[in-house]
């Protein structure tokens, strides 16, 4: 199936999500495609979850050095369950649907360029498996969020 548009953005991380921002504001009819999650990795395995996960030993040293205060512990599960709330567990549904309603078009998928103005959208079979591993750690997942190790995601 093929479809024309004014503006193809190729990944939806900060970057694109101004691109698309500001080519819909122009009025162009906009496609995004996206591999993985809509807001890239800054909202989901870079900024907010590192940030999330160095506030709390931050202000436990603060305390640490206070004089007058005591008592200040670190509840690494209730910070990793904050860090997963943070992400948004790793769901980008709402993002996708407050696309879908401004008109812009999503592509859950990779895309290259095939030509001259032209994107083709898809999953060679490598792409599949990787994506498949990388979001087998989904903790929106139900099946996922039994005991069980997720690198990145159990470990402080
Ligand atoms: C641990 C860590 C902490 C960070 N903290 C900060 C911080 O505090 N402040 C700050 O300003 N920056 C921070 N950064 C940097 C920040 O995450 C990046 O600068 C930012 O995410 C870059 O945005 P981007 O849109 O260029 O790329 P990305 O966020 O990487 O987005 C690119 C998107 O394109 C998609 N994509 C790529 N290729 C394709 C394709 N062929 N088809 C379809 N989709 C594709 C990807 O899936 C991805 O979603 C941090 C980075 C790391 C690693």
């Amino acid at each position: 199936m093929s479809e024309s548009f004014d503006a193809v953005v190729i990944g939806a991380g900060p970057a694109g999500e101004v691109m698309v921002s500001r080519l819909h504001a122009a009025g162009k009819r906009v496609t995004v495609v996206e591999a993985e999650l809509i807001g890239g990795e800054c909202g989901y395995w870079a900024c907010i979850p590192s940030k999330t996960l160095l506030r709390a030993p931050e202000a436990r040293i603060e305390a640490d050095r206070a004089e007058g205060v005591s008592g200040a512990e670190l509840n690494w599960p209730a910070l990793r369950d904050y860090r997963d709330y943070m992400i948004r567990y790793l769901d980008d549904s709402g993002q996708v649907r407050s696309y879908t309603n401004q008109g812009v078009t999503v592509i859950k998928a990779s895309a290259r360029l095939s030509g001259p103005g032209t994107v083709e959208a898809g999953w060679s079979d490598a792409e599949r498996r990787a994506h498949g591993h990388r979001h087998r750690q989904h903790p929106a997942d139900p099946a996922d969020r039994g005991p069980g190790r997720r690198p990145g995601l159990d470990q402080p």
